[in-house]
């Protein structure tokens, strides 16, 4: 019974491609509706402007709201004054729909220093979930062509895994207190590194799909008490992709994992 996190980073088709994310979003919610599932939005200011009816249905269907900043703005390139305009524009917008101010924030792209943790804690807020490093899992990507004939191929990828397998020995795979708030460690790969570079409106290859469902399987057995899942909704929800969804979260349930959310962690 590992305690288990399923976040959604939310940002529209601000940051990347093209494609429909009303229906990623619907798509992701029918596949946690389905299994009776409560997940994590962390949702930009700018999606709930753009699509407050889907946001409407994550809160009406109990998930909980998160910020994940308004415009998915590089928080490392704002003044405190800047950070505090984009947060508080956010959780205005948040708030309008929950009825109360989001208590959690996940930067974009991770991105973070103290400054941010400062004003985070100025403004009230009690979890952030931005640390993360690479998992060994990834040395096997099918994208990244180590051949295995090939000798100094092969001591690069060991070497890689080693060094990652090194870095996961002394990362922290619980929640920990850090800056004045509840800090929730990545503890799986994020959707994108996993599937590679994608693009939304293609399908992906059944060796990516199969990779990422296994890499994760593999995370979850990783994990000691605590286990969480990154997902963007236009990546796993658009196309063939949400076949990943719904096998991990069916590999999950089959696992007896106990979902949680983070606002259960303080
Ligand atoms: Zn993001």
């Amino acid at each position: 019974m590992k305690k288990t996190i399923v976040f959604f980073d939310v940002e529209a088709d601000l940051v990347s491609q093209k494609t429909d994310n009303k229906e990623c979003i619907e798509r992701v919610l029918g596949e946690l509706r389905k299994r009776k599932i409560m997940a994590a939005f962390n949702v930009c200011g700018k999606v709930v402007e753009e699509f407050p009816r889907q946001v409407e249905l994550m809160h009406s269907n109990g998930h909980e709201i998160s910020s994940h900043m308004y415009n998915h703005e590089n928080v490392l390139g704002l003044n405190e004054k800047e950070l505090n305009s984009a947060m508080q524009k956010t959780e205005k917008l948040i708030s309008e729909i929950t009825g109360s101010k989001p208590i959690g924030f996940r930067s974009p792209w991770l991105y973070y220093n103290a400054k941010v943790y400062s004003v985070l804690r100025q403004r009230g807020y009690k979890w952030a979930s931005n640390k993360r490093i690479r998992r060994a899992e990834i040395a096997e990507h099918p994208s990244l062509q180590f051949s295995d004939s090939n000798f100094l191929h092969l001591v690069n990828k060991l070497l890689l895994k080693t060094f990652l397998r090194t870095q996961w020995v002394f990362f922290p795979k619980k929640p920990f207190n850090a800056n004045g708030l509840r800090e929730i460690p990545l503890l799986s790969s994020m959707d994108g590194e996993l599937l590679g570079l994608v693009d939304p409106n293609q399908n992906s290859s059944l060796a990516q799909l199969e990779f990422t469902v296994n890499s994760l399987q593999k995370q979850y057995f990783q994990a000691e008490q605590h286990f969480n899942l990154t997902f963007h909704d236009w990546l796993i929800g658009s196309k063939n992709r949400i076949k990943v969804l719904q096998s991990t979260l069916d590999f999950l349930q089959k696992q007896r994992a106990e979902f949680i959310l983070p606002r259960e962690l303080l």
